[in-house]
């Protein structure tokens, strides 16, 4: 018999219950990538992702190709595609693994639905998280919305089950008509991406070496290197992560199998990046409870708040890194060369932006959708809200970020900010992080002076708060 195994956020073959399902129940198996047409979700697929989707579609190929099957790649509807490739092949069954957004949930939904009622044997599966969003409650039964607590029961059930081996049918069904995935027009026009191919590998492959390479330095520091920014103290899993070509399992158990080998005085204490790995958990639960938080603030109080009007002219200084506040314009930079920014400049730019210049958060949030490797709603909503203060278990409005105390702390000798603003390479550390006090020198390098002055408008920003708070 034969199944079609429909792959999204599921790039990968090991770990993959739904593959594995498909390849045990089926002697022949066909892989299949659907590209909308049009994309008629509320957040399509920015630049940087697309990007990403393109090279690792083509890495699964690759994958695939060296066991004789390949990736078929049609663009269209989902329904009508697989009701040709049904009629082609004569598959009676359709496997995926389940996504959590909203509109992904309601076309999965009629999607299974009307192939039901074409007869075929439809089956949906977990694969991209420790736990699904439904499987975690409260006692009276209601949803989290505080981490703690979340993280608390969910680091009870872990390690969840083993990583599944890499699935392998029988054999692999290839048909003609695929299309090559440059069809899809998924790479940009004009080449602005030598930045992203210098810093990423997309594919099962290179997730898997980022681990390697994880496990081998960065997680045996973490909990300190975490806030870094001038060094690679983080796993840079989060485009592997959200294009699943791995699983949280296989970075949990590599983890745990990596460190069984040493010796027990030198082994790292994983708790503090499961604990991130938990936040990731934590945003699809919410995002899956609370379907409407990508635009809507999650706490409605803040429906009232005077945002600053969109100003066009601020948003594009802070786009493209001329802010004038070193630390915020090297993210911006970061971010725009390489499709990823640190998660403590992350913050500290997010709480520029809504609170300096009092843009809302949306703002921030579609910037961020077009530009990271990374970006994923979930995430991205719980991330922009928890900075503007307006999120489930939010960071408090009046916290706001001093950008140039958090250069001080965390990037003390400028390393990080000399290396996305190479024009202000000359100066010394104590000038960049002091930029009010040095105009002149910043000025002949030919960096902008700050475009707001950092204390009175986190006055402004408090004082709205308090009117809101009143
Ligand atoms: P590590 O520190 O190695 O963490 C491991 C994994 O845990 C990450 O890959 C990620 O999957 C998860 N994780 C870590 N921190 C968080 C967090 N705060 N919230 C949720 N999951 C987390 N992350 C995204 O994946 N996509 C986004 O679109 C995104 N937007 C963000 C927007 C803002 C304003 C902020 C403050 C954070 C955002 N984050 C987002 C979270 C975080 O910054 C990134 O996940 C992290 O920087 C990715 O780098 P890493 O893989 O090296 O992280």
């Amino acid at each position: 018999s034969i199944a079609i195994v429909l792959l999204r956020r599921d790039l990968r073959l090991s770990d993959h219950p739904a593959l594995s399902a498909a390849c045990a129940a089926h002697d022949r198996v066909l892989p299949v990538y659907v590209h909308p047409a049009d994309e008629d979700s509320s957040w399509p697929p920015g630049a940087a992702s697309r990007w990403w989707l393109h090279h690792s579609l083509e890495a699964l190929r690759a994958q695939l190709r060296a066991q004789a099957g390949d990736l078929h790649v049609v663009v269209g509807d989902p329904h009508s595609a697989l009701r040709g490739l049904i009629r082609q092949t004569g598959a009676s069954a359709v496997y995926w693994t389940r996504r959590y957004e909203p509109d992904a949930i309601a076309r999965d939904t009629s999607l299974k639905a009307a192939l039901r009622e074409d007869g075929i044997d439809v089956q949906s599966f977990p694969g991209n998280l420790w736990h699904e969003p439904w499987t975690l409650a409260t006692v009276d039964g209601q949803p989290y919305r505080v981490f703690t607590p979340f993280w608390r029961k969910l680091r009870t059930q872990l390690p969840s089950r083993h990583p599944l081996p890499a699935a392998r049918p029988r054999h692999w069904l290839t048909l003609d008509g695929s299309l090559p995935t440059a069809a899809l027009g998924l790479l940009p026009k004009i080449r602005w991406d030598e930045g992203l191919a210098a810093t990423w590998t997309p594919g099962e492959v290179g997730a898997h070496a980022q681990l390697a390479l994880f496990a081998e330095g960065a997680v045996h520091d973490y909990a300190k290197s975490r806030d870094l920014p001038a060094r690679h103290g983080t796993s840079r899993l989060s485009a592997h992560l959200h294009f699943g070509e791995i699983t949280p399992h296989q970075i949990h158990h590599g983890l745990l199998q990596h460190i069984a080998a040493m010796d027990v005085r030198r082994r790292p204490d994983l708790e503090p990046y499961l604990r991130e790995l938990g936040w990731r958990e934590f945003a699809c639960h919410l995002l899956y409870h609370f379907p409407q938080t990508p635009e809507a603030n999650f706490n409605p109080r803040f429906d009232a708040f005077p945002w600053a009007p969109p100003d066009a002219e601020a948003l594009a200084r802070w786009q493209q890194g001329r802010t004038g506040i070193p630390l915020v314009d090297a993210g911006m930079r970061e971010l725009w060369h390489t499709g990823w920014m640190h998660n403590r400049v992350r913050m500290v730019v997010a709480s520029f932006l809504t609170k300096n210049l009092r843009q809302h958060w949306l703002h921030g949030a579609r910037w961020f959708w077009d530009t990271l490797v990374d970006a994923d709603l979930a995430n991205n909503t719980l991330g922009w809200q928890w900075v503007a203060g307006c999120g489930a278990d939010a960071a408090p409005y009046f916290r706001v970020f001093n950008p140039l105390l958090q250069a001080a702390k965390f990037d003390p000798d400028a390393t990080y900010i000399k290396r996305w603003l190479p024009e202000l390479a000359p100066l010394p550390a104590k000038v960049l992080h002091a930029p009010d006090k040095h105009a002149a020198a910043l000025a002949a390098c030919g960096y902008p002076a700050p475009m707001v002055d950092l204390a009175a408008s986190r006055d402004a920003a408090l004082a709205a708060w308090s009117a809101l708070a009143r």
